[in-house]
Order: C-alpha cells, then sequence, then structure tokens
C-alpha cells in the first residue's frame, strides 16, 4: 500500500496497527500516526527526513483530549477550543506525560489543534485515538494540498480528501498565561483580528502579540521551498513591466525561463492554491518562479501576513527593484 491511496478503513487499519497514513486535513494533508505508537512516530521523522529537534503536532477529535494531552487550569483553554476548532488554530501548551517527548522534542509543551477535515476527524473517532500529523511533506519543502501532491513526493498511502479547503499550515499560538498573552509563533489565516474578537467576544484582558522569540521549533528560514527557485520581487513602483523583472532575474538564473505567480485579491483564494501553483510552476525544471510584492498594493494587509511568512520562506532570493 506503500505511494497508493487506500480506503477509510484502510487507513483506519493502518492506525490500529502502528503505521503512517497520509491524511487530509483543512490545512494541509498531514503524515499521520497513533500518538501513543512510538514506533509510528518514529516512521513519521523518517520518512519526512525531519530532524528530531522539530518537534510534530498532536491532532484531536474531541473537547476531551484536551486535558488529556495538556496541563492547564484557565479555563482560556477551552473557551478558545469552542470557539476555533475544529478549525486552523494550533495551541502550545504545558505537556501531560502521555505525550512522548520525542513528539514534543524534549520540550515541556506541545502543539495540538481539531482539523476541520470530516474525514480525518471520523478516522481518530473511530481508532479512538489522537494522531501525530505534521504536514506529509519532505522537511523543508513544499506542503501537500491535494493527495497527488503526498503521492509525487513520498512513498506512503494516502486517504484521499480531496483539495485542502485552505492550502496553507494553521496558525500557531503559545499560550502565556502568567502575562495573558498569546504569542502567535506562526502565523495563519487566524490573526490578530480574530483572535481580538475572540477577547472582546469573551470580555478578557488578554493581548496578543507576534513572537519575539525568532529561535522556537519550526522557525528556521528555509521552508516550504519548491523544487526550482522561487523569486520574490520587492518594489516600491506601482507598475512594473515583466520585461525589465525578467532581464533581472536572468542576470541571477542566465539558463532559465522566468515565469510569474500572480496574486489575486483575495489572500484567501490565492492562498488555496499557492502549494498547488508552485507545484506546477516547478513541473518544468527550467523555469524560474517570481512573485512581485508591490508595498502601495492591497496586499500589504494583516491579511496577507501568514502568506507573506509562507512566500518569503519559499524564495531562494529576494530582489528589491
Ligand atoms: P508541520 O510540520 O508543517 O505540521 O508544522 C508543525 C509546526 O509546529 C512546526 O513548525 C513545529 O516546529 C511546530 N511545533 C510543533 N510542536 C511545537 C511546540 N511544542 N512548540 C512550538 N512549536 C511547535
Ligand atoms: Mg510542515
Amino acid at each position: 500500500m506503500l505511494g497508493t491511496k487506500v480506503s477509510f478503513q484502510q487507513a483506519c487499519s493502518i492506525i490500529k496497527n502502528g503505521g503512517v497514513v497520509a491524511v487530509p486535513t483543512e490545512t494541509v494533508y498531514g503524515l499521520a500516526g497513533d500518538f501513543k505508537n512510538i514506533n509510528a512516530i518514529k516512521q513519521i521523522f523518517q520518512i519526512k527526513k525531519r530532524p528530531l529537534w522539530d518537534p510534530l503536532i498532536i491532532h484531536f477529535s474531541s473537547k476531551k483530549e484536551l486535558k488529556k494531552l495538556c496541563k492547564y487550569s484557565d479555563p482560556i483553554v477551552e473557551k478558545l477550543s469552542d470557539y476555533f476548532h475544529p478549525g486552523p488554530l494550533t495551541l502550545v501548551l504545558r505537556k501531560n506525560p502521555i505525550v512522548s517527548d520525542l513528539i514534543t522534542a524534549g520540550s515541556s509543551k506541545v502543539a495540538i489543534r481539531m482539523p476541520r477535515h470530516p474525514l480525518t476527524l471520523k478516522l481518530m473517532t473511530q481508532t479512538n485515538t489522537c494522531l501525530v500529523a505534521p504536514s506529509a511533506n519532505v522537511f523543508s519543502k513544499t506542503s501537500p494540498t491535494r493527495a497527488d501532491h503526498v503521492l509525487e513526493s513520498l512513498q506512503v498511502p494516502v486517504l484521499n480528501g480531496g483539495p485542502c479547503e485552505v492550502g496553507i499550515e494553521s496558525t500557531i499560538l503559545e499560550v502565556c498565561f502568567e502575562k495573558k498573552i498569546f504569542s502567535i509563533l506562526r502565523p495563519g489565516f487566524i490573526g490578530p483580528k480574530e483572535l481580538n474578537s475572540f477577547i472582546s467576544r469573551h470580555q478578557l484582558n488578554w493581548k496578543v502579540q507576534q513572537s519575539q522569540s525568532s529561535s522556537f521549533p519550526g522557525s528556521h528560514q528555509k521552508h516550504y521551498q519548491p523544487d526550482i527557485p522561487l523569486i520574490l520581487i520587492q518594489t516600491d513602483e506601482e507598475h512594473l513591466p515583466s520585461e525589465g523583472i525578467e532581464k533581472k532575474i536572468k542576470e541571477y538564473y542566465p539558463d532559465c525561463i522566468p515565469q510569474e505567480l500572480q496574486l489575486k485579491n483575495n489572500p484567501y483564494i490565492f492562498g488555496r492554491e499557492f502549494y498547488h501553483n508552485l507545484k506546477q510552476l516547478s513541473k518544468n525544471k527550467n523555469s524560474v518562479g517570481y512573485i512581485v510584492q508591490k508595498s502601495k498594493s492591497g496586499q500589504c494587509g494583516e491579511d496577507w501576513t501568514a502568506l507573506w511568512d509562507r512566500i518569503e520562506k519559499a524564495s531562494d532570493k529576494v530582489i528589491c527593484y
């Protein structure tokens, strides 16, 4: 069953027998295994070629699992989960001993979320467990948003759940109880605006901030990288002829054909197709992809923060023009 699509029942047997299977979520496909099975966890690190210092997210399917996985007394945790789950928000909380140190890379904290895809939720209820499920890609490469993307890069069984509806990874939020701060470790489509609505809806005196630290796990600069170079062109110009840009790119990549990946007005529509479009561009090995970031464009607002984070990390080079 390696490198093939499997049925739901086959996926259940794989999980129960300590194997790994790629599963759909609303963000990206995850490479999943039973969180209690050390052998499954080790396979995930091996298959992804992921270094052991980079911890894995645990997915859960019902609120009762929260108390099992994490240690907390503040009701804010359940309020957050009631408000945002199932959905693309990962919470970083103190772990309970049931969560192995291998999952958290030795940290006392664990990252958890409830995904919104019905098949993966059902897989967890039928197997009666939670799933460790980092993105189903080779470490530092572009994340998969369709079953075929997984099969193109990994020899693993895949449960096909169609194209991912969000298309980029979840927001990772560390909950700092003493200072009453929600610290965003990785931006996603749930941003300060949504978190502040949650705060005012519940009349809380919590604050939202971008993490001050640049050394949390997964914050390495190179990430989400396609198989061809991606160039980020930054400019203050409003109208920039593509001939000029392409000539500039050719100074760095003389033998390649520059191809623009055009932004859209709506960040959610762009986000849903972003990794798929990167993978499509990469099919032509002679291409260099490029994205133009205009400082005065509509794509500068908060709704675009997560996308610029992914674009910058996926880029081989930034050219100011
Ligand atoms: P992915 O592998 O794409 O699912 O991404 C999971 C992200 O969550 C990675 O960037 C991890 O480094 C991050 N992560 C997982 N566990 C933790 C944790 N305990 N603390 C902070 N970040 C974490
Ligand atoms: Mg990943």
